[in-house]
């Protein structure tokens, strides 16, 4: 009776991952140094394979609040964020004492929307400040309009934080996410495509910015035989025991993201023949998605019975299936609501129809039959 819960996304071990810590623990490189944090920056610089120079860091949260500093962003600054993501990607601007400006979406990726963008650039520029930073999200491993973005970040010379949390694995034009940004971060969260149980890597194409990065999240230790300080410092850096099992994760990587785009399709060929449900993709092939979690709309006129999200997710709750609605956009969350927001509400509606589903890339086939049921006994 009582089937086991099946969760949105968890972590899925390789089997090499133990190894590496093993090999920390003999050599004792218990601590935020060691061979594995060297290697593991190695393996995403391949694997990026544009050149880049990778710092590991104890999460993405610190990589974002790194690269605004980087960035020169400080205390009365103005810094734009797609308003639909994780509050870990506008936070950071927080902690800077800047001041966070929120755009909407537009409706094909989910991302930042090109005309909102340019609307708040020229008005924050009329108000007297050019924003110091543009921060880009890939929201679910959707690439963002990059070449649109990029355009408008390059005409009003304003750098961009590409937040990558959730598209390692994917591409655009053939070029990997996290190469787009002047800086760039993924996350290696417990629920992200990859984990190393909880860290986050800085990705930057100057070998002195990583140095920089580097300085920043040790303590900002000046060289000398004692303590000495001359710029504030962080403890941000990655255990050397956690990057052993990024360098196992990184040995399945492909795996994991061919098995969640077998999700996707799994609920592409679900949903072909119910109305009302339409399942985020990529709208032309320029797009690749890693899919790390795939996400439905719901247009309640259209469903049986005027089916909503809401009754579609307390639905699977029921069967003990865990989804989530989509991330709730800033502009709308109590911390955020004075911020300014340019845009319409593509975010706003995307956030009341929209749900995420479970996208494991280690759910199985008697997972997938169970979803599949409860969602065709209440759709059909
Ligand atoms: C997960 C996530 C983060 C935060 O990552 P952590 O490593 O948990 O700090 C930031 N931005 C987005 C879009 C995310 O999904």
């Amino acid at each position: 009776m009582n089937n086991p819960k099946i969760w949105l996304s968890t972590p899925h071990m390789g089997g090499s991952e133990l190894n590496y810590i093993h090999e920390a623990f003999d050599t004792n490189w218990i601590s935020p140094l060691g061979l594995n944090i060297t290697e593991f920056e190695h393996d995403l610089e391949n694997y990026l394979s544009q050149n880049v120079f990778a710092t590991a860091l104890s999460s993405a949260t610190a990589a974002i609040h790194l690269g605004l500093i980087l960035l020169g962003v400080k205390a009365g600054d103005v810094v734009i964020c797609q308003s639909m993501t994780f509050s870990a990607s506008a936070n950071p601007i927080l902690y800077q004492g800047a001041t966070p400006v929120f755009v909407d979406s537009e409706i094909e990726t989910w991302n930042l929307c090109p005309i909102a963008l340019e609307e708040a650039i020229v008005d924050t520029v009329h108000k007297g400040q050019i924003p110091k930073a543009i921060i880009t999200v890939h929201l679910y491993g959707v690439p963002y309009k990059i070449d649109e973005i990029r355009a408008i970040a390059n005409k009003y010379n304003i750098p961009i934080l590409e937040d990558s949390a959730e598209a390692l694995g994917s591409s655009y034009k053939g070029k990997k996410c996290g190469t787009f940004g002047d800086i760039s971060v993924f996350s290696f969260n417990g629920n992200k495509i990859i984990t190393t149980s909880g860290g986050g890597i800085l990705i930057t194409s100057s070998k002195h910015t990583k140095k920089k990065a580097q300085f920043l999240a040790s303590q900002a230790k000046d060289e000398a035989p004692h303590y000495q300080h001359s710029e504030l410092g962080y403890n941000y850096q990655m255990s050397n025991i956690c990057a052993g099992i990024g360098r196992g994760q990184m040995k399945v990587l492909e795996k994991h993201i061919a098995l969640r785009r077998t999700m996707h399709d799994f609920y592409v060929s679900l949903f072909e023949n119910i109305s009302g449900i339409t399942v985020f993709s990529t709208i032309n092939p320029d797009y690749f998605a890693n899919y790390w979690l795939t996400s439905i709309l719901v247009n309640s006129a259209e469903t049986k019975n005027g089916i909503n999200r809401e009754n579609i997710r307390l639905a699977l709750l029921d069967s003990n299936i865990e989804c989530r609605p989509l991330w709730k956009p800033m502009h709308l969350q109590p911390l955020y609501e004075n911020y300014p927001f340019y845009g319409n509400k593509i975010a706003e509606t995307l956030f009341e129809n929209g749900l995420s589903l479970p996208s494991g890339s280690n759910l199985t086939d008697s997972d997938r039959d169970r979803i599949r049921t409860a969602l065709l006994k209440l759709l059909c």
